[in-house]
């Protein structure tokens, strides 16, 4: 199959199929800045190494990466500071809910992975420790992956999810008592919370994810991001924590590794090939885009592009 003249085409297909059922979910409510995106927008943006670009739907309108982001703060904080990292956070599987205090008691203050919440925050404070402007230096840091240089943080978000932030408050004040954070407590969440409010099209975050489809380096720029390990490491890790209690069934539906975020957007790498982004508001169960995991389960089948 010649997959270069046939993405579009499958796009539309499997949308058109998708637009028949009739449930996808519920936008998230529990950031009342989220709750106000119309559910039923979608769309897909798939970008090759070769800087290819194939897409369907609202495929440029911004919307807020969340955890997504998670990825790109783990990427700076490895890129600086090694494996010096893992002292502090594991790279276990959770199986548990991205915001889950559970296993945190038992584990001394250690996160089980960097892309729950718990693992994210614990990352913010490393970035802190290690940033001379934290949140300026990492927005420069996003805006040379995408090409942007308007990429920013929403204050509306962030306010909004401050608001509301129980949980997360709880998470990083039961990590300070183990002493796995540093910095203060108010400063660390400021960070975490604009971290999650950044906001990106599809288009910019499919671009913005290339190195990890080339060993660490960005294919349009030739910068070397990260070293062929770390980039490798990070895909491992993205494929077995990236959708928290569903990684299992990304990884067995979808077949890919990839990230997810509570606004509805989904990235996925395969390796030496293509970074797709998808998104879609109305969220399953287990707080990863519905509409977005059939979508990408049916094209890497169609395409016969799982990794596996
Ligand atoms: N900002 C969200 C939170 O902390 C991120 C969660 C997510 O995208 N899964 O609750």
């Amino acid at each position: 199959m010649n997959y270069k003249m046939d993405y579009n085409n499958i796009f539309f297909k499997i949308n058109t199929s998708l637009n028949k059922i009739k449930d996808h979910g519920k936008v998230a409510s529990y950031i009342p800045e989220l709750n106000n995106i119309d559910p039923n927008k979608f769309g897909v943006h798939l970008t090759t190494l070769n800087n290819e670009h194939y897409s369907i739907g609202d495929s440029n309108e911004k919307f807020s990466i969340q955890s997504i982001a998670k990825v790109l703060a783990l990427t700076l904080a490895y890129k600086m500071k090694g494996e010096k990292l893992w002292k502090r956070i594991d790279v276990e599987p959770s199986g548990t809910s991205f915001n889950s205090l559970v296993q945190l008691e038992y584990n001394h203050g250690i996160p089980r992975n960097p892309l729950i919440n718990a693992g994210a925050i614990v990352i913010c404070d490393i970035l802190i420790s290690n940033l001379e402007n934290p949140k300026k230096d990492f927005l420069e840091f996003i805006r040379e992956l995408s090409g942007n240089k308007t990429l920013n943080f929403s204050s509306k978000t962030a306010e909004s999810e401050k608001i509301t932030g129980f949980t997360n408050m709880a998470l990083v004040n039961l990590m300070k008592s183990f002493n796995n954070i540093k910095n203060d407590i108010d400063v660390v969440m400021d960070f975490y919370f604009n971290l999650c409010s950044i906001e990106m099209t599809c288009k910019e975050l499919s671009r913005t994810f290339l190195f990890l489809t080339n060993d660490g380096i960005d294919p349009i720029t030739n910068n070397k991001i990260l070293s062929e390990s770390k980039s490798k490491r990070i895909n491992a890790i993205m494929l077995l924590c990236g959708f928290y209690d569903e990684a299992g069934e990304f990884a067995f539906k979808v077949g890919l590794p990839g990230k997810s975020g509570v606004g509805g957007g989904i990235v996925a790498i395969h390796p030496n090939k293509y970074s797709i982004a998808v998104w879609s508001p109305r969220l399953n169960k287990k707080g990863n885009s519905q509409k977005g995991m059939n979508f990408l389960e049916k094209f890497t089948t169609k395409t016969q592009s799982s990794i596996f």
